[in-house]
């Protein structure tokens, strides 16, 4: 027996752990004090009401012969794809149901449409990035070009006609410089694409989050149905980060090699996977419902206040920052030169605030900082007084 020898490439990842260690030995030695943390990564308001109750009323059905449900389709429910495309037809994007398959997360999505593709493709990753990008083409030996985000693009790069990719990942609104692409940035990923040949992954499980003119999918671009998979997910939108749905767009202009893609996502997906639970998909279709949007609206609009409040302490302060309006992120470049983990010693003794270094999260985020808008208006509001106090 022979092991993955891959995962020796993988990079220990030890951000979150040393957030965690280094804000407890402080709470330790500074026991009055009270440390707000903004470093949250989930979502922690409560569940909307008409998502538990129809999630509720799925587990009845189950108490009966008529109701019961057991497997399901590997590509979700009709009732929830139908669903999502309605969602996209409300703004204008048509996506047939038979194009979306449904399962129990963005993340194991991004990692499994992996199983498609020749392993000497080139990847093209962001950087700064969600790790699950990298991990994911390290753990099956892929070689990985990054396209570096700074200041001067404002963390949006553009694609780099010398740089021949293959796979392009793209997360818009990103995670974790909550920058958002326009309409003609995207656009010239979607030619860069088509002009290589290259599939694009596109992560949307922010799209919630734009209030701007933004693009809210990859379709909304001309050429996209030919070169693009989307990726969504209740978690960030619905709070779903503990019920687990999501879902992705395999249109059925993606055929290479004269395959189509849908058709062997299918093929992966009914091999190794049953679908996403009866329950959760109930729930997750509730939250698609007139009350449901409602319902989420208020939720969203609470994180985006607390971004609010973040962004205007920054400007107040002059401190560069990226996100913040489309994003529950707010991406800060450290004051004075500070490094991204000496600004977060520093951020942390002068205002017991808690944020996640950018380096964490690639080459590119040395120097910068993640700050979230995940907490409650009372923290925030603490918080950013108290930064403002300390670096006036
Ligand atoms: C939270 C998040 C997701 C959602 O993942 P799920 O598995 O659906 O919870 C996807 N992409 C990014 C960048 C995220 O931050």
């Amino acid at each position: 027996m022979k092991l993955n020898q891959f995962y020796n490439d993988l990079k220990d990842s030890y951000l979150f752990h040393t957030v965690a260690v280094r804000t407890a030995e402080y709470a330790a030695k500074n026991p009055g004090k009270k440390i707000i943390k903004l470093g949250i990564g989930d979502v922690t308001l409560p569940l909307p009401a008409v998502c538990v109750k129809a999630m509720k009323a799925a587990c009845d059905e189950q108490l009966t012969k008529e109701g019961f449900v057991g497997y399901g389709p590997y590509e979700g429910f009709e009732f929830l794809r139908n669903a999502i495309s309605a969602y996209y037809g409300s703004r204008g994007t048509k996506i047939k149901a038979s194009e979306i398959f449904v399962s129990d997360g963005a993340k194991s999505d991004i990692g499994n449409i992996l199983d498609l593709f020749d392993r000497d493709n080139a990847v093209l990753v962001p950087d700064p990035v969600y790790p699950v990008y990298v991990d994911t083409n390290v753990m099956c030996g892929r070689k990985i070009i990054y396209a570096n985000g700074n200041e001067d693009n404002g963390f949006l790069p553009a694609p780099d006609p010398s740089v021949k990719a293959d796979l392009i990942y793209i997360c818009s609104p990103n995670n974790p410089t909550g920058a958002a692409y326009d309409k003609k940035g995207l656009e010239a990923w979607v030619k860069y694409a088509l002009d290589v040949g290259a599939l694009i992954l596109y992560d949307a499980a922010y799209e919630a989050f734009i209030t701007k003119d933004l693009p809210r999918s990859v379709y909304e671009i001309d050429g996209a149905r030919g070169c693009a998979i989307e990726f969504c997910s209740f978690s960030k939108n619905a709070g779903f980060t503990g019920e687990r749905c999501a879902w992705c767009v395999l249109p059925d202009e993606l055929v290479f090699e004269g395959k189509k893609l849908s058709s062997m996502w299918l093929r992966r997906q009914s091999t190794r996977y049953n679908g996403a639970p009866y329950v959760i998909q109930r729930g997750a279709a509730a939250a698609l419902t007139e009350e449901g949007l409602l319902q989420i609206k208020k939720n969203l609009d609470y994180y985006k206040e607390n971004a609010k409040i973040i962004g205007g302490c920054l400007d107040r302060l002059g401190i560069y920052y990226t996100g913040g309006v489309n994003s529950p992120y707010i991406w800060l470049k450290c004051p004075d030169g500070l490094g991204s983990w000496e600004f977060f010693d520093l951020l942390l003794d002068k205002c017991q605030v808690v944020g996640t270094p950018g380096e964490g999260f690639g080459e590119c985020g040395k120097g910068f900082f993640r700050l979230t808008s995940f907490g409650s208006h009372e923290n925030t509001l603490e918080a950013v007084g108290r930064i403002e106090e300390a670096f006036r």
